[in-house]
């Protein structure tokens, strides 16, 4: 397993749905960014699904899940962009048209590092994961070369090194140690995703909130093993682009 890439001048993370970032990358993002890098965001889908709560106002969960995912960027020393492709949460498509929409990004921020799902995680289900992954290399491979999509007028960008997160086969560990708790703090921004995924139904009951953190810092440690760090944040690293 390699470890740690020299800290990026710049990177952008492609992330499904608001709040994915923070959980794969949250301390990988929060370590640049403490040390100079500029960190853009850009999410694929509204997040419109997220709830189990059939009375949600889903106009409503879609701004607020925006808000919240700008929250979670700054609480990670993001000083980037935090862009919204407004893609239906559950209906992301990896074609032509999407992919011409990330190319376009990648132009646009130039970013030294990008980070994004594993496409080729198994029994991994949902779809969305799946296609923000094809979307994110599709979208690497359309930027760095000039005769996909000419219409953006754009330079064509070629990225250093692609980060696949939730890997399938991970080879490469960034030391999370001492980046646990900004990684928690970026999530419990995450407000409307308390109960469906962070397993908080009460946001003001401390005890809640520290079995959380303390799920945050045992997921990260448990990579850690696998890299011989104390706590990780594990990744497929794609280094020649
Ligand atoms: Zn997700």
């Amino acid at each position: 397993m390699r470890n740690n890439l020299p800290i990026p001048r710049s990177a952008l993370v492609v992330a499904a749905h608001p709040d994915d970032a923070e959980f794969q990358c949250g301390s990988t993002l929060a370590k640049w960014a403490a040390a100079g890098a500029i960190i853009h965001h850009l999410v694929c889908t509204d997040g419109s699904k997220g709830t189990w709560d059939l009375n949600t106002d889903r106009v409503g969960l879609v701004e607020t899940r925006k808000s919240e995912q700008i929250a979670a960027a700054s609480r990670l020393g993001a000083t980037g962009q935090v862009i919204f492709l407004d893609e239906i949460d559950g209906e992301l498509r990896s074609d032509l048209v999407t992919r011409s929409a990330v190319a376009r990004v990648i132009r646009e921020l130039k970013p030294q590092v990008v980070l994004g799902h594993d496409p080729w995680k198994r029994y991994r289900l949902h779809p969305d994961h799946r296609h923000a992954g094809l979307l994110t290399i599709e979208g690497v491979v359309a930027a760095r070369d000039p005769f996909f999509f000419p219409e953006h007028g754009l330079e064509a960008h070629r990225p250093q090194t692609l980060l696949l997160f939730e890997a399938d086969e991970p080879d490469h560990a960034e030391d999370a140690y001492g980046w646990s708790d900004v990684k928690t703090a970026a999530l419990l921004e995450h407000k409307s995703q308390f109960v469906t995924t962070h397993d908080i139904t009460n946001p003001n009951d401390e005890t809640q909130i520290r079995a959380f953190q303390n799920r945050v810092e045992e997921d990260l440690a448990i990579a850690g093993e696998l890299s011989g760090m104390k706590s990780a944040e594990l990744f497929k690293a794609i280094l020649d682009l």
